[in-house]
């Protein structure tokens, strides 16, 4: 540890995207800054998902940081859509450019926090059996950082190998000539598949849910679309940060369901030839009109079943929930890869999984024998993080039990909660963060949050608070918002139906980040308007 201080003007939780700006953000602004991080280095989720295949699924160029020309001038991205290790080394990259390492602590969990009315501060406990103190308490902790690992029967009485895709070993992990089960074809088991099936002896993927997925198209970049790129960061910049999902795509206008047939297949069809999530974003109504939905969804399907060689096997890949409505999930040699000799699709909905075995995986039909399980199960997303700590505001009450579990999940703006004073939520429940190039939105709110906090000391304010009926009618715009979509009426991690005994809640704001980034300005502007403000009884400074 560089300093030796036990109260800080601020304390952080995480050294990802998040963690490392707010740093940065406060340490410029003069504010003592302390980030607690439970791993061994920087990175967050691209510390943590090491698995085979995991890649960003945001365009490279647009999945940085825009907060400093320098910094993205600078670093040079190989491919359109690079592998873990090398975001991992962009991250390495920032952390070591502003000299960030030293206010960061590593290998130390934040067990909980409790407010004190008394001292107007954060009492923080961290897994070490210390405790520190700090006026402002600010979570970089994401949305998916909390790993779901099924309570399936006999888990702990396997023999063989078993992973978690977002507690990936740090060393390689050879499959070579192994039998391995993977459970899980969201994001994670999609990009995992088809790298493990070429090591592997044999694979079998127990997919509960067929998935839709879009070629990547992944290559390398030219050098003169780098120098563009680099050359029109201030444009870029812009363009993201007033975008609808973070990057610089044009907001659809025309519904999918005001074209002909063929002039609705062409552009699906460019956009699966171009690769990357084009589909989603071709019309406006895709998430919103069944009928649109289905013909995003049938062009997909007839794509699977171009590809996929055995008409049965194809059939067990064709997904029917709403396109788009789970996240939508790029892929490189997916679908070919059931074309495999190696390659064995299990259907654990029609036969599900009834224990696990010393020997393998067993479902109501058959025991299959396995030297490795890899379980890409996925996350309990948005509150998971959250509510893994401790986290206590006025008279003692815990987020937990003011959000009843996640029953009552209820933020001002995504980022304040009512009942806890100076206390900020990077990307958190109700903000744009998972539906949006998260770091857009991290960006964003932590820019929000350092000048808000800014804004405190200047006008020698001690806290502030999000006040009940704004967070009241914030929520409320929320549920709106999203009851409006189809995301609502799909079993995902988006609303919490992957966990068992969740409440489902679908607490992603959809309104755009453009729009959501005015609405949090124009708040500011008001003297941050629905909060309210104590002042300081030391004279300002
Ligand atoms: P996920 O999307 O939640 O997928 C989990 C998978 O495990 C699903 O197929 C799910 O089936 C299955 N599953 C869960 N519990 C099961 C059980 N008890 N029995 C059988 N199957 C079970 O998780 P993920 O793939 O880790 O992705 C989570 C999110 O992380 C993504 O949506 C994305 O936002 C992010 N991510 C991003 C990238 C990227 O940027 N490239 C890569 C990986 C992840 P059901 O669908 O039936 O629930």
């Amino acid at each position: 540890m560089a300093n030796k201080l036990n109260n800080f003007d601020a304390v952080v939780v995480g050294a990802g995207f998040s963690g490392l700006y707010m740093l940065y953000r406060l340490r410029e602004a003069g504010f003592s800054t302390r980030v607690f991080e439970a791993g061994e280095g920087v990175g967050g989720t691209w510390y943590w998902n090491r698995y085979p295949g995991a890649r960003c699924d945001s365009e490279s160029i647009y999945y940085n940081y825009t907060f400093s020309e320098e910094l993205y001038k600078e670093w040079t991205w190989s491919s359109r859509y690079p592998e873990q290790p090398e975001i991992l080394k962009y991250l390495n990259f920032v952390a070591d450019k502003f000299k960030l390492r030293p206010d960061i602590q590593f290998k130390t969990r934040i067990t909980g926090a409790q407010y004190d009315e008394d001292q107007n501060n954060w009492q923080i406990q961290l897994d070490d059996g210390t405790t520190v103190t700090a006026k402002y308490f600010i979570t970089g902790v994401g949305c998916l950082s909390a790993a779901n690992l099924p309570n399936f029967k006999g888990l702990e009485n396997f023999k063989g190998e078993r992973y978690h895709t977002g507690h990936w070993p740090h060393e390689k992990v050879d499959f070579t000539g192994k039998r391995v089960g993977i459970i899980g074809t969201g994001s994670s088991g999609v990009q995992a598949i088809p790298v493990i099936a070429e090591e592997a002896g044999h694979l079998t993927v127990f997919q509960r849910t067929p998935q839709y997925s879009a070629p990547a198209r992944n290559h390398p970049y030219a050098p003169e679309y780098i120098r563009q790129s680099k050359e029109n960061f201030n444009e870029i910049k812009k363009q993201m940060r007033e975008s609808q999902g973070g990057q610089p795509v044009p907001i659809p206008t025309k519904s999918a369901l005001e074209v002909s047939k063929e002039e609705r297949e062409r552009v699906y069809n460019d956009a699966w030839e171009n690769g990357g999530l084009g589909i989603f974003s071709s019309y406006y109504d895709i998430t919103i009109n069944e009928a649109a939905n289905e013909t995003a969804a049938e062009f997909i399907r007839s794509k699977i079943c171009e590809i996929v060689k055995k008409p049965e096997m194809a059939q067990k890949l064709l997904p029917s929930y709403y396109y788009g409505t789970k996240r939508p999930i790029i892929d490189t040699n997916y679908y070919e890869t059931f074309n495999r000799d190696n390659v064995s699709l299990v259907d654990v909905k029609s036969s599900p999984i009834v224990e696990i075995t010393q020997k393998g995986i067993k479902t109501t039909e058959a025991e299959y024998e396995l030297d490795a399980i890899v379980l890409a199960t996925g996350f309990d997303g948005m509150t998971g993080p959250l509510l893994k700590m401790d986290i206590r505001g006025k008279d003692g009450v815990s987020l937990k039990e003011k959000w009843m579990g996640g029953a009552q999940t209820r933020t001002y703006l995504g980022v304040a909660k009512a009942g806890f004073p100076n206390f900020f939520m990077i990307t958190g429940p109700e903000s744009p963060s998972v539906l949006s190039n998260m770091p857009v939105s991290i960006e964003q709110h932590v820019e929000w949050i350092g000048d808000c906090i800014e804004y405190l000391r200047e006008n020698g304010m001690e806290t502030i608070e999000a006040n009940v009926d704004a967070e009241e009618a914030w929520s409320q715009h929320c549920r709106e918002v999203a009851e409006a979509t189809l995301f609502t009426k799909t079993d995902s991690w988006y609303t919490g139906a992957n966990i068992p005994g969740k409440p489902r809640r679908f607490l992603i704001y959809l309104g755009g980040v453009g729009a959501y980034r005015q609405k949090c300005d124009e708040i500011a502007e008001k003297g941050y308007e629905g909060f309210t403000m104590k002042p300081s009884k030391k004279p300002v400074p």
